[in-house]
């Protein structure tokens, strides 16, 4: 006998901490200035801190309603440590009782002298990312560490019955890839039979420890699978008849399906023994009845409150899901969507921002106050009405906010004909293009940043709090402009940058300068292990009030005769990297930041800029999960892109960038983007996306990366010059680049300097190796 679902939960909560207290933490261990220990204190304070907090805003202490969703670094990571989901490379790392300990996590995650980490990659359709595990057929797994325990008995000590969780075995292994070690076309899934004996290991563990419900996630359930579905749909039901059904001692198994719909899977779900299943009742689609009969007492616990976005509830909606679900199901209980920790922890933080638009947003900690809200709709229909009715009063306001709808925008946007949408034919750009710039055969260029020195940074910050004029300000970016483009010029770069010292980050610098948006102080996300960002929200109708980089692009290309690139951040991008408004499409909203984006296309190109890039490096990351919504998301991305770049001139050459994923899904969208060159990142694969290109005949300019910028690394010539004959293979090379991965920001200056000279030597002597050819 189980004990009852708690009727109000979330996914998971921050693990930051609302200072970023984790991050530094961990960055003072890895920099040798603390101890384990000190690490270890700051973790157990935020956990508890968390639980109490949780109690604090209404989750029960006592019935695993408090999620055990702490992570040092990654909660992927965290469940590939539990099991010793390791691959050959990183045998050594076991200690002396076969278990991972924190230097072990801490390799894994950010790799040392000899090796390179795990990968990491996109988590879902959201800007967190996670460690991929890498799995051989032989990887030997054992319960290599037991922090899971660890933080149930903390949790238990300080009087909270928490509920821990771990990646669900299926998502798991659809999540890795295969190790090194294994041969040609292994699938990491084919290891479900030996890998399921460990969670059952561990479920008898965490049993063992009075933990009353442990929670499963399985998020790759909702997207689209690169394996036929029947494979899924029987490892789904594997797994979960040796966990549910087969286990002899368990805690009760909540099963999360987070960030979309389950599709034909959530019968399949429901028909196994589990005791809970989660869906994400906001994004995906309200299920029919139907699908939920196999449930029977299984919990249906309704992801209503959005964990992925910033927008109070709308607590009627919610209640009418929450309605239709209680006539389908025979127990529910409610919950976010996702996990919290893609939003930040408390909007009470932001008093700086405009009262109107703080009384419309609602942080981690305002969405669990609306869980529990909507848990006494739980067979008391009548129960909220106040705060529904409050919740409504909230949207009208967003509905009449002054800059949320404004005419002169939205006249703009309706009056766009397809013509605003295309520039003139390719040919002539290229006729034009060649005869303005003149550039030589494989041409060299960057991807914009130069290194962001503490100088520049310790500038920006004294400007903020307005000990730097405007002017002293300006004056030191504008030294800092000159030091890159003499630079650039020593090395013998041919197209410049001026290396946006002035942008704290490429989407916040444009909100900050655009209408329609605002930003926070303490609004931190976390993107990867200690790394986190603060997205700009985006609220209202989006335009340009005044020329942005303008001045900037103007300064650097006074000071020297060759072209220096416009710099500008897409309008996909902008979107992806900031909260958006959820009151209309997202194409809409696209189309208004592209419409800012054209007025400083024109503005640059009135300044004398020949060469402007906009930068989309987010486009992989909204592609939906599902299959069959990629094509209108694809529609209207690409075209977002051609609006805010199809009013250059032929002569003008338009560049994109993209970054962080791979290409060869969506490299027909990339052409559909139509721009003159594309800089893609491609060394740490070593030029995989060529391929890609030689495949679909991409016709125009393109700079496959030959320098990886992620690590300090020094790539000599030699290996410069490898990757561009490999590239010269595929790719014909009237059309090749050269470039690095992507911008220099995080680097420092030395390494950076040397890579750049050995990336200028290697295209001058494969371009000298290509005219011996010809002639
Ligand atoms: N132009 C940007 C830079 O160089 C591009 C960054 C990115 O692709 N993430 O910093
Ligand atoms: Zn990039």
């Amino acid at each position: 006998m189980t004990t009852a679902f708690p009727t109000a939960t979330i996914v998971g909560y921050p693990r930051i901490g609302p200072r970023r207290e984790l991050k530094k933490a961990i960055e003072s261990f890895w920099a040798d200035k603390s101890l384990a220990a000190d690490l270890e204190t700051t973790a157990n304070g935020l956990r508890l801190a968390t639980y109490r907090r949780l109690a604090k805003l209404g989750l029960d202490a006592g019935n695993s309603s408090i999620p055990a969703s702490f992570s040092l670094y990654d909660q992927v990571l965290d469940t590939a440590v539990a099991f010793g989901a390791v691959s050959d490379r990183f045998k050594d790392l076991y200690d002396g009782d076969g278990q991972l300990g924190l230097d072990a996590y801490f390799t894994l995650a950010r790799g040392d002298k000899e090796r390179q980490p795990l990968e990491m990659t996109k988590w879902f359709d959201t800007n967190y990312h996670y460690l991929v595990p890498e799995i051989g057929p032989e990887t030997a797994f054992s319960l290599a560490n037991d922090w899971i325990l660890r933080d149930v008995a903390e949790a238990a000590e300080a009087g909270f019955a928490v509920r821990p969780m771990l990646i669900g075995p299926v998502t798991f292994l659809l999540l890795s890839k295969a190790a090194d070690e294994a041969p040609a076309g292994f699938n990491p899934l084919s290891r479900l039979d030996d890998l399921l004996p460990l969670y059952v290991e561990l479920l008898a563990k965490l049993s063992a420890a009075g933990v009353e419900w442990v929670q499963l996630e399985e998020p790759s359930l909702v997207a689209d699978q690169a394996l036929p579905e029947a494979e899924i749909t029987a490892a789904v039901q594997r797994a979960y008849r040796v966990l549910a059904t087969e286990a002899a001692e368990r805690p009760a198994l909540l099963v999360t399906t987070q960030y979309g719909s389950l599709g034909s899977l959530l019968p399949v779900l429901a028909a196994t023994d589990i005791d809970a299943l989660h869906i994400d009742a906001f994004k995906g689609a309200v299920p029919a009845a139907a699908d939920l009969a196999g449930l029977g007492n299984t919990t249906l616990v309704a992801g209503v409150v959005d964990g992925h976005n910033i927008w109070k509830a709308d607590l009627a909606a919610s209640a009418s899901t929450i309605a239709a679900l209680e006539k389908a199901v025979s127990t529910l209980a409610v919950s976010t969507s996702t996990s919290l920790q893609h939003v930040p922890h408390n909007v009470e933080d932001e008093q700086q921002l405009d009262a109107q638009l703080r009384s419309w947003l609602a942080f981690a900690d305002q969405k669990v106050l609306e869980v529990v809200t909507l848990s006494k709709l739980i067979g008391n229909p009548g129960a909220i009405d106040a705060e529904i009715e409050a919740a409504s009063a909230v949207l009208a306001s967003r509905e009449t906010g002054a800059g949320v709808k404004r005419a002169e925008v939205r006249d703009r946007a309706a009056a766009l004909t397809p013509s605003d949408f295309t520039r003139g034919d390719y040919a002539t750009r290229l006729a034009a293009q060649d005869e303005a710039l003149g550039l030589p055969a494989l041409p060299t260029t960057t991807i914009g940043s130069f290194p962001q020195t503490s100088e520049v940074r310790s500038a920006r910050a004294r400007a903020n709090k307005g000990d730097l004029t405007a002017e002293q300000y300006g004056q030191l970016m504008k030294d800092e402009i000159k030091r890159v483009i003499d630079l650039q010029e020593e090395l013998g770069f041919d197209v410049l940058v001026h290396g946006e010292p002035e942008r704290n980050d490429m989407v916040q610098y444009f909100a900050e300068n655009l209408d329609g948006f605002d930003v926070t102080v303490h609004g931190w996300v976390q993107s990867y292990g200690s790394r986190c960002t603060r997205p700009s929200i985006l609220w209202g109708d989006v335009s340009r009030p005044a020329p942005i980089t303008v001045p900037w692009a103007e300064y650097a290309q006074s000071l020297t005769a060759k072209p220096v690139k416009g710099m500008l951040t897409g309008p996909v991008t902008i979107l992806a990297w900031s909260f958006v408004r959820d009151d209309q499409p997202l194409g809409e909203t696209a189309n208004q930041v592209a419409l800012a984006l054209r007025d400083e296309v024109t503005d640059l190109e009135a300044a004398g800029i020949k060469v402007i890039q906009v930068d989309e490096p987010a486009l992989r990351e909204l592609l939906p999960l599902r299959n069959a919504d990629q094509a209108s998301y694809l529609e209207w991305s690409v075209n977002s892109f051609k609006l805010s770049t199809a009013s250059a001139a032929p002569a003008t050459q338009v560049h994109t960038h993209l970054c962080y994923s791979e290409f060869g899904a969506i490299i027909e969208a990339i052409d559909g983007l139509d721009a003159d060159v594309t800089s893609i990142e491609a060394a740490r694969s070593r030029m995989e996306v060529v391929h890609d290109l030689e495949d679909h005949g991409f016709k125009r300019g393109v700079g496959p990366g030959v320098y990886d910028i992620h690590s300090p690394r020094v790539p000599g010539q030699p290996e410069v010059s490898e990757l561009l004959e490999k590239a010269v293979q595929h790719v014909p090379a009237r059309q090749l680049w050269v470039n690095p991965d992507c911008g220099l920001k995080t680097r420092g200056y030395a390494e950076t300097e040397e890579s750049l000279r050995n990336l200028v030597n290697a295209a001058v002597a494969v371009r000298a190796q290509l005219e011996t050819t010809v002639s």
